[in-house]
């Protein structure tokens, strides 16, 4: 740290990512992407001809992907926002919603990324524990003073709420915006969008780290009002309006088109979460309800940390967070069925099952 960094930020507990390994030969089921590559429409565009345009700053508004995705899910194009990775959507909602002492509630734990930015937009954060079973209680966000963020499926568990939950939640406080991250809502929960068409205090932040295999791209992107959007892109254009590059532009329009690609990748995710959650339940684990691409889990034999400790030593990556009440648990991102075949195999291993 240097003696000109400012006092506020001296205390500042950046969000610490998943590890990204260099080495190749690692299972990597540690940050949720998608194991399949993006839509083969995406690498098309890109090869042809956008990388010759690299000379030219990108579209600011990026029209023709808020165009692709207002099509996509019904909404006018000025209804949605985009920014780098989903990240920067919700950094831009701190700032125009939540910052310099408003109230924010979000659930706790959740995305860990939610306190970083109450603690760097000086947020008055509220986190809501969830209930003994790890669950989002609806009752507790009703009728609130401040902003609410939810991330539905919640994250690291992977339990969705029901929408009628999420209505009420909405209905029971129109005087405060209610923010839902739908990063992983493509692998079995329902979608919010819907409730735009009822409610003006309700935005829903989704991404293409996921469902659409872009991570590397960083594409999110948000939907709401026209006043909410034009709220994010006052501060976009205020912030970097070339936020996003022309490659994941054309890339993340392209892959929105692709229906047929989206919907076969995103079963087998689902059928392989499946399947793998039924093999760890049969090794005596305990794996949460999942309607996201990974899995919450804990084992009756192996600490959180052994059994972490226990798939490294094997190549295998997955997500510790150690802290309570979650510090039994592990996070495994559904990857392809052999990466989760070659775990359970790990995993008797470690429990002394052999095979
Ligand atoms: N929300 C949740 C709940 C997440 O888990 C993540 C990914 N770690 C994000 C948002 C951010 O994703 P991205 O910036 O890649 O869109």
């Amino acid at each position: 740290m240097s003696r000109f960094l400012k006092k506020q930020y001296q205390n500042l507990e950046p969000y610490t990512p998943g590890e990204q390994p260099k080495n190749q030969k690692l299972i990597k089921l540690n940050t949720n992407e998608n194991p399949f590559g993006p839509s083969p429409r995406a690498a098309a565009v890109i090869s042809s001809g956008e990388v010759s345009k690299l000379m030219l700053y990108p579209d600011p508004e990026a029209s023709e992907l808020t165009t692709a995705i207002a099509q996509y899910y019904n909404l006018e194009k000025e209804q949605v926002a985009v920014g780098n990775g989903s990240d920067e959507i919700l950094a831009f909602s701190f700032m125009a919603y939540a910052s310099e002492g408003s109230n924010i509630w979000f659930p706790d734990p959740s995305y860990g990324f939610y306190k970083v930015y109450a603690d760097i937009y000086r947020s008055k954060a509220g986190p809501i524990p969830l209930t003994e079973d790890l669950r989002i209680d609806p009752k507790k966000y009703k009728n609130l003073n401040g902003t609410i963020l939810i991330a539905n499926p919640n994250a690291p568990t992977g339990i969705a709420l029901n929408l009628n939950d999420i209505e009420d939640i909405i209905a029971s406080n129109s005087s405060n915006l209610v923010i839902i991250d739908e990063a992983y809502i493509d692998f079995g929960a329902k979608s919010c969008v819907p409730f735009l068409q009822k409610y003006d205090n309700l935005l829903v932040i989704q991404t293409f780290s996921k469902s659409r295999s872009l991570a590397g791209a960083r594409v999110g992107f948000a939907m709401g009002s026209k006043e909410l959007i034009s709220d994010l892109n006052r501060i976009k254009f205020s912030f970097n309006p070339y936020n996003l590059n022309r490659l994941s532009i054309s890339a993340a329009a392209a892959a929105i088109r692709d229906e047929a690609y989206f919907q076969q990748t995103r079963q087998t995710i689902i059928k392989t979460r499946e399947t793998f959650t039924k093999q760890l339940k049969e090794l005596g684990f305990t794996v949460l309800p999942s309607s996201a691409n990974f899995v919450f889990a804990k084992s009756s034999r192996l600490s959180g940390e052994e059994y972490f400790h226990g798939l490294r030593e094997r190549n295998i990556l997955v997500r510790y967070f150690g802290k309570e009440p979650i510090s039994d648990y592990v996070r495994i991102t559904i990857g392809r069925e052999e990466d989760m075949e070659q775990l359970i195999f790990a995993t008797k291993e470690l429990l002394g099952k052999g095979n």
